[in-house]
């Protein structure tokens, strides 16, 4: 440990790490304070999905930059990029208008995407039902991470090339500005000493400053993901979005013809009770990565989302994923839920304490997406202020 940094973050998941890699970037000494041996929250429970052309335009934008960030890191380091591509899958004519005039918009954001027929989006993935799909928009540019395993190798590249200073099993209990520097003080009775701290607690709202939290907006969502066996000689390449998703995900909203499409829809269908799309991902080991749903909770009552999973939000997954896509296995290995925290009023949550502890959490279901580009901005604000 230092005896000063000029930058602490607390909390390891992605929103803390690219923080602290762009700090470093600019030359700034900066450690990690994590509470559990490794990153345990959303950031490694997630699809991996990295995928700018879903979000409002602002998030794209951060999303873009994020691209770059991630494919430059690749270039020296391998954190289990991969540059296959998104596609979403029209099942319908409504479907279909939305994904053109989608197209439509990415032309005048000059961000490259590419209409597929049906015949082209059955000859690119394996297994695609006729009877589902009717077209598809595709964006070459955008990547997958593995979740499992790319903030573990993020670590790693910058412990090796940028000298973070990564403290594990580190629970900060407290956090002051004290005269001219702020504290950290662990449940070890330690304390990490800074210029500066950036708090990126994920959805942790009990340990340090519950109180603003409850009173805010911020609400915590919790999904449930789905992980096939290994498929046996299967390839699908990159993050696959359906029908549901492209009802429900931000970029739509701004096509001309979403709000009509969405008042026909029924409000209460299974999938609008529990937020439930489709989505598609291949792991590294030939598993298929299915999901989700969102059941939500103000944080203050974050308990009350349970811990449990819920069947029959799972076997809906698995029946509509199996109208999609006919994988050789539908045997499930692993089931899990995730959850992240987002503002209702607000694309991400901020709040200083003093003037040099930020706190920046809220990210939402952009994290993986936008985290990188976004933190660039932030760092900039934040040491330039
Ligand atoms: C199921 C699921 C699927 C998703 N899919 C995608 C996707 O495909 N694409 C995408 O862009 N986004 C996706 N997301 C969203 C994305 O995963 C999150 O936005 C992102 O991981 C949030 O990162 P974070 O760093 O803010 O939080 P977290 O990953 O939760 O990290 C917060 C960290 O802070 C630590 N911490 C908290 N309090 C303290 C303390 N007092 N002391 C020390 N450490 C502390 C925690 O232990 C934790 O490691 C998904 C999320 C989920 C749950």
């Amino acid at each position: 440990m230092k005896e000063k940094y000029d930058l602490l973050i607390v909390g390891s998941g992605v929103l803390g790490t690219f923080h602290a890699y762009h700090a470093l970037q600019k030359g700034l000494s900066v450690a990690i304070l994590e509470k559990n041996s490794k990153p345990e929250g959303a950031t490694v429970r997630n699809f991996g999905q990295v995928v700018p052309s879903g979000m409002d335009r602002k998030w794209q934008n951060f999303g873009k930059e994020s691209l770059n960030i991630y494919k430059d890191i690749q270039s020296q380091f391998d954190i289990s990029i991969r540059q296959n591509g998104t596609v979403y899958l029209a099942s319908n004519e409504e479907e279909m208008q939305l994904i053109e005039e989608l197209h439509q918009i990415n032309i005048s954001n000059d961000y490259e995407s590419n209409l597929l027929t049906k015949e082209q989006c059955l000859a690119k993935y394996a297994g695609l039902r006729s009877d589902y799909c009717t077209g598809g928009l595709f964006f070459p540019q955008e990547v997958t991470v593995e979740p499992s395993t790319m903030i573990h190798k993020l670590h790693q590249y910058m412990t090796a090339n940028l000298g973070v200073d990564l403290f594990m099993n580190t629970t900060v209990l407290n956090t002051e500005n004290r005269n001219e520097e702020v504290v950290a003080t662990t449940s070890a009775g330690l304390e990490y000493k800074a210029s500066k701290m950036i708090i990126c607690n994920g959805s942790d709202f009990k340990i340090l400053y519950p109180e603003i939290y409850n009173n805010s907006d911020l609400v915590v969502s919790k999904l449930q993901m789905l992980q096939t066996k290994p498929q046996n000689n299967y390839k699908l390449d990159g993050s696959i979005l359906t029908g549901l998703t492209i009802r429900r995900y931000e970029s739509f909203e701004e096509c001309k013809s979403y709000a009509a499409i969405k008042a026909k829809e029924n409000p209460d269908s299974f999938e609008k009770k529990y937020g439930v799309h489709i989505l598609f991902k291949q792991a590294l080991d030939g598993s298929v990565i299915l999901g989700d749903s969102h059941e939500y909770a103000p944080a203050k009552d974050i308990d009350s989302l349970g811990f449990d999973l819920n069947m029959d939000i799972d076997n809906f997954m698995i029946e509509e994923a199996k109208k999609i896509i006919d994988l050789p296995t539908y045997e499930i290995q692993n089931r899990w839920f995730g959850m992240y925290s987002q503002c209702k009023n607000k694309d991400i949550f901020e709040h200083t304490i003093g003037e040099n502890i930020h706190i920046i959490t809220g990210i939402g279901g952009k994290g993986m997406t936008g985290s990188a580009g976004f933190a660039k901005h932030n760092i900039d604000k934040i040491f330039n202020a």
